[in-house]
């Protein structure tokens, strides 16, 4: 590249508008390039931001997952940027086609993406492995407080945390489409894990997600 003309760096330097941009390791053109099998069991003394970076891959795993495959949807996981010290408002859209193909996401506000392979069969891997019959589901409104204490709940089965992975975004909160048997289920997890949950901060966001389930059920729909 020694003989390359002046004009010819200027005219690089302008493609990307004067922003320099950085490429860190495991990432092309900004979007993030992950292998799932990089992100699990990691030890305990893992960084912190390679600890989150892991829980927001596998999270955006099982929502793929747990989801229709074929098409994008706006999933309820919350971006992790923070640009200026404010979390990004957007959400996770992710896409899964096939087994084999990479899961890929991108957040709906910012530039955010990116594409994770070797997904199949690890632990956050939520799709069916058996048909199921069809039963009538009812769409139910949630705060996205409730679904990120959802998130949280640790003593979940494969169909409880399908249903919980598959809540969508819409319009400022989370949306579900539920069958009441499904609902019943998730609100029983729910207050096993309150009654048995030591700290005080999360018992009460479990109560609030308690009840905020537990009104859903009586008005579907509302
Ligand atoms: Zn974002």
């Amino acid at each position: 590249m020694s003989n390359a003309t002046p004009q010819a760096a200027r005219s690089k330097l302008t493609t990307v508008s004067g922003v320099r941009v950085a490429s860190p390791p495991g990432t092309v053109l900004g979007m993030l390039v992950a292998d799932l099998n990089h992100f699990l069991d990691m030890s305990e003394d893992t960084p912190g931001p390679a600890r989150r970076l892991a829980g927001h891959l596998s999270n955006i795993v099982r929502a793929a997952t747990a989801g229709d495959a074929g098409t994008a949807w706006e999933s309820a996981l919350p971006c992790r940027r923070r640009p200026a010290n404010r979390r990004c408002p957007g959400r996770m859209i992710v896409l899964r086609t096939e087994a084999g193909a990479p899961i890929r996401w991108q957040c709906s506000v910012c530039d955010d993406e990116g594409v994770i392979s070797n997904w199949e069969d690890s632990a956050f891997d939520l799709r069916r492995r058996q048909l199921t019959l069809a039963e009538p589901v009812s769409e139910i409104v949630i705060p996205d407080e409730v679904a990120a204490a959802l998130r949280g709940l640790q003593l979940l089965d494969t169909d409880c945390e399908r249903l919980v992975f598959r809540i969508r975004a819409h319009n400022g909160h989370a949306i579900r489409a539920a069958t009441d048997g499904d609902l019943d289920e998730l609100i029983g997890f729910v207050a096993a894990e309150a009654n048995n949950e030591p700290n005080r901060r999360r018992q009460q966001r479990l109560d609030a997600a308690f009840d905020a389930l537990s009104t859903a059920a009586q008005t579907p729909d509302g």
